[in-house]
């Protein structure tokens, strides 16, 4: 008989995660197989880490190779894979250093560490964060704190200090909630999690000039938006701003677990001894990260996702237009969401699993689609037509309120 996977994983994963009934064992490019043989095309990518797609053969050689050379040595010593990756970020960003972890949420504490000892050192011992309502910025204890979200703050009092939270895309509310305690913005170029909220074209370079104005460091948390994601390497070229500070993770690595916070000089404010990690910086996740972000370039993958994130949101345009049901599409390159007049994000999954289809449900009212970057117009046109019947059928099960 067949391993029940998931009552496996009932009796002994802590409870902490909501699932798909799924399990998964193979991914390909866009596709993904589960323990049956059914095959999906995968509109989520690892949560918007795949850039490639899945097992991308320069990805997947770059691990193997370095797995049988070098796997960790830490950072007591050089190692080459990361030195190769910083200098390719650094090229091709308006960031001059970078510090490679492990996760997004670990370079986001990175970034505030940086913060408060450049606020201690520049700004008369200024510490605070402002962040914005609907951000999230990860899910360890200073950055739930972070995250403006009351969802995240509710079962883990107390919550540490140090942030300040403003409307998103209102640079008069960050105006207003400056004091002489604020060293830094961070704020993420687009919202991912928070439903995909796009600014004003303006608004990143209203808060640049308050930036410049008041002496404050402007931190991009682009872990979601980075590497192609928006239709551009860094999400802030998409704003025409140079940031202080950028966070990056999910898309870095091209499915393999790293994090990273860049700065420009005059914001490198940690010495020797002030910060650090064991896994930081790994050969074989770094070795996948620098080929992942070489191919990314050599082969413009970002404007590939500008042109099929085009595609998709006409297709999106379409449907909208078809079903009364949406009451809104938005995206920027591929990171995408359809929002509809009923709380039905999880009848749509159901029924697009069903159908072949994988999404995220990133609202009770939203989806969110995060192809992969190298996604086909045929596989676009696939994956449409499975939204269109997975989100009729659902709207039929979920009455409107
Ligand atoms: C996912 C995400 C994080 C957290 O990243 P982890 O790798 O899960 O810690 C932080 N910021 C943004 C914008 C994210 O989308």
């Amino acid at each position: 008989m067949a391993t029940d996977w998931i009552a496996l994983e009932k009796k002994y994963y802590m409870q902490t995660v909501r699932r798909q009934p799924i399990v998964l064992v193979r991914g390909e490019g866009t596709r993904v197989w589960d323990d049956k043989g059914k095959e999906y095309l995968d509109f989520t990518s690892g949560w918007a880490v795949d850039t490639l797609g899945h097992s991308h053969p320069v990805v997947a050689d770059a691990v193997s190779k370095q797995a049988h050379t070098l796997m960790q040595t830490s950072n007591q010593f050089y190692t080459t894979p990361q030195i190769e990756l910083v200098q390719a970020l650094v090229e091709n960003s308006v960031l001059d250093r970078v510090f490679i972890g492990n996760s997004g949420a670990e370079a986001n504490e990175g970034a505030v560490k940086l913060a408060r000892k450049w606020g201690r050192a520049n700004r008369d011992g200024a510490f605070e964060v402002i962040t914005a309502n609907n951000s999230f910025h990860g899910r360890t204890m200073n950055m739930i704190a972070a995250t403006a979200q009351p969802t995240h703050h509710k079962s883990f009092a107390p919550i540490p200090e140090g942030f300040q939270y403003v409307p998103f895309n209102d640079v008069e509310a960050i105006m207003a909630a400056t004091t002489d305690r604020t060293a830094a913005i961070m704020l993420e170029p687009v919202q991912g999690e928070g439903g995909v909220n796009i600014p004003d074209a303006d608004y990143f370079k209203q808060v640049r000039k308050w930036c410049d104005e008041q002496g404050l460091l402007l931190m991009l948390d682009e872990v979601q938006t980075g590497i192609g994601r928006l239709g551009t390497l860094f999400g802030y070229e998409a704003f025409g701003i140079e940031p202080d500070v950028v966070t990056l993770a999910k898309g870095l690595g091209g499915g393999m677990p790293i994090g990273a916070f860049m700065a420009k000089e005059h914001a490198c404010a940690l010495v020797p001894g002030e910060h650090g990690s064991t896994f930081g910086g790994n050969p074989v996740t770094c070795a996948a990260a620098n080929a992942t972000v070489r191919y990314v370039i050599e082969h413009n993958i970002a404007g590939a996702a500008k042109k099929q994130g085009a595609i998709i949101m006409t297709g999106l345009k379409e449907l909208k237009k078809k079903h009364s049901f949406i009451t809104d599409v938005r995206g920027m390159g591929l990171l995408i969401a359809v929002q509809f007049d009923r709380e039905m994000s999880a009848a749509v999954l159901k029924e697009c699993n069903e159908l072949g289809l994988l999404l995220n449900a990133v609202r009770p009212n939203a989806v969110r689609l995060m192809p992969p970057l190298t996604v086909s117009p045929d596989e676009i046109s696939q994956a449409l037509k499975r939204l269109d019947a997975g989100m009729t059928a659902a709207a039929k099960a979920t009455p409107k309120v």
